[in-house]
């Protein structure tokens, strides 16, 4: 039936994963924990969530279980919606996926921000903190 388009779905991504080593030397404090080895860079080349670059997944217990611990975590790339961005958008996109990567390389961590677009935008992540006068 449809096999032919699911197995054509998602490829494996050296680009991805070089960028991925290249960040983590970089910007050792906030992603060197992370065990790229661990990791399985994909591309899905037929999906195009809305607002949605990149997705980090944990593996299953059932899939760590079948490829012995050797894939911990998938980091999915949206090709469609990546095409658009500049080369350091597409790093920063990665970059923000590494950082799902808990300190211990098992579980996701969770966005520590949650807020408005157009509030962070203009008065900056701690316009809480600054007492602003906006009345
Ligand atoms: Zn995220």
């Amino acid at each position: 039936m449809n096999n032919e388009k699911k197995d054509t779905e998602y490829e494996i991504s050296n680009y991805y994963r070089e960028i991925a080593y290249k960040l983590k030397a970089k910007y050792k404090e906030s992603i060197g924990h992370v065990n790229l080895d661990k990791v399985v860079f994909l591309e899905n080349l037929t999906k195009s969530p809305a607002y949605k670059f990149a997705c980090t997944k944990k593996a299953s217990k059932e899939e760590r279980v079948f490829n012995e611990n050797k894939t911990k975590f998938y980091i999915i790339f949206y090709k469609k919606n990546m095409d658009g961005l500049t080369d350091n958008q597409k790093a920063m996109v990665c970059y923000h996926e590494l950082m799902h990567i808990d300190f211990d390389n098992e579980n996701i961590v969770r966005h520590d921000v949650e807020d408005f677009n157009f509030l962070l935008k203009k008065y900056g992540i701690n316009y809480l903190e600054e007492n602003l006068d906006i009345l």
